[in-house]
């Protein structure tokens, strides 16, 4: 009887405080107690989390359509790898959430994605764009840091540790995440045909990161690093993980423009067009063969079946990529001044011009926020200390560097 007083007034849920009494059941550990109803809350919060419903086969993956629109959220153009991509993502991941339930003896295989197009079109941040809707960890890797196991320069695995990382040292998490490896064509072999006297240079790479790319297990150091010797290494299965691999390709085109021409030789009009075709507009002709000459190894080009073209970025996509998507450089900077109390507008002209001088720079929509940067550093640094000021205007000349911006005085105002 006492005892019961005891589990009465002292013993009581360490989630929800409700007392022994009070409860079904009530299950006491050395520091803490929880009841039977805490323990089915806990339970439900685990079945939902993104991990367990991967499992489990619940995880509501968003459709196809559905993603290409949250892409189309952030990423301007580049339709046609925005589908491709999408497709792809929907079926890696419906593929993780069905393993274990199919009822035949059909296996899909993992399909990662090879993204080729110039530098500064968006591979990255497609990539980047997809781990952030499906809420999976996300890294990038370059590729030529990358060497042989053995030789000076980053161990292939060192791109799982980076994905560990980023899940925050989740290793459940990591195994589901995405990997993105650019410039993987600077480890294309420097002779393009596979023959004896081949340049083997990149080669070891290729085949370092191929294991990794189709399957395996591997070894990681534990968070930290491994500053004992006798601290157990991470296993990671990287048989779910989604790689997204991403290059130029340089001389590509040139490649593809060859074959087209002699599969069509004789029809001296077919070849003459094939000449006239835009390198951006060849990319979507991209065949395995032609990843073949320019050097990648053939089992490399076999684990990465989802070829995407991405296109030149247009002098219109490029203002677009100013203004239109969610978190769009002019809507930052707008919304730092806006902190100030200080309206900002940019006059058509001046954005056209913005363009231009990225476009001059060869670096797709890169070279966009160091332009905006070095026009706007002097006027954030003069406006917060001039409380009279309530509208900034840059125009064409501010950004060619021949005038200074219109400030528009009012009464003082205050910073939001
Ligand atoms: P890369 O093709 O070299 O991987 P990134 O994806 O890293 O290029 O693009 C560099 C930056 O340029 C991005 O952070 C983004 O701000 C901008 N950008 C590039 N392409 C696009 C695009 N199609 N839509 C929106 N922003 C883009």
């Amino acid at each position: 009887m006492a005892n019961k007083n005891f589990l009465e007034h002292e013993t009581t849920c360490s989630f929800c405080d409700r007392k022994a009494t009070q409860v079904a059941q009530l299950v006491t550990g050395a520091h803490a107690s929880i009841c039977d109803q805490c323990i089915q809350s806990a339970n439900e919060i685990l079945k939902n989390s993104r991990y367990s419903q991967f499992q489990t086969g619940e995880f509501n993956l968003p459709k196809p359509n559905e993603i290409k629109e949250f892409l189309d959220q952030f990423v301007i153009g580049q339709d046609r790898a925005k589908v491709a991509l999408s497709v792809a993502v929907y079926n890696h991941y419906k593929r993780i959430s069905m393993e274990g339930f199919e009822d035949d003896d059909i296996e899909i295989e993992k399909s990662n994605i090879l993204l080729i197009g110039p530098t500064g079109v968006g591979k990255t941040l497609l990539a980047q764009t997809l781990a952030r809707l499906l809420q999976v960890p996300f890294s990038i890797s370059d590729a030529t840091t990358l060497t042989e196991a053995g030789y000076v320069g980053e161990d292939v695995e060192n791109i799982l540790v980076r994905l560990y990382q980023s899940s925050n040292y989740d290793v459940l998490a990591t195994e589901r995440g995405i990997i993105y490896v650019d410039e993987i064509d600077k480890i294309a072999r420097k002779s393009g045909s596979p023959s004896i006297t081949r340049d083997v240079s990149g080669e070891g790479v290729q085949q370092a990161l191929l294991k990794i790319l189709e399957g395996t297990v591997s070894a990681i150091p534990p968070k930290g690093g491994r500053k004992h010797p006798e601290a157990p290494m991470i296993q990671i299965n990287t048989k779910n993980i989604l790689f997204v691999c991403g290059g130029a390709f340089d001389g590509l085109p040139d490649i593809v423009r060859r074959r087209i021409g002699e599969k069509t030789m004789g029809f001296s009009a077919k070849i003459k067009s094939v000449n006239n075709i835009p390198d951006g507009e060849l990319m979507e002709f991209v065949e395995p063969e032609d990843l073949l000459h320019f050097g990648l190894i053939p089992e490399l080009i076999g684990r990465l079946p989802a070829l995407v073209g991405l296109q030149e970025l247009s002098e219109s996509d490029m203002l677009s990529i100013l203004v239109e998507p969610k978190n769009s450089l002019i809507k930052q900077y707008k919304k730092l001044f806006e902190m100030e109390g200080v309206e900002l507008k940019f006059t058509e002209n001046s954005l056209r011009e913005v363009v231009r001088m990225a476009r001059k720079r060869k670096t797709g929509a890169r070279g966009l926020r160091g332009i905006l940067e070095r026009v706007m550093v002097d006027v954030m640094f003069q406006v917060p200390s001039m409380n009279n000021v309530t509208e900034c205007l840059i125009t064409e000349e501010v950004i060619q560097g021949k005038a200074d911006p219109i400030l528009k005085q009012g009464k003082s105002r205050q910073s939001a």
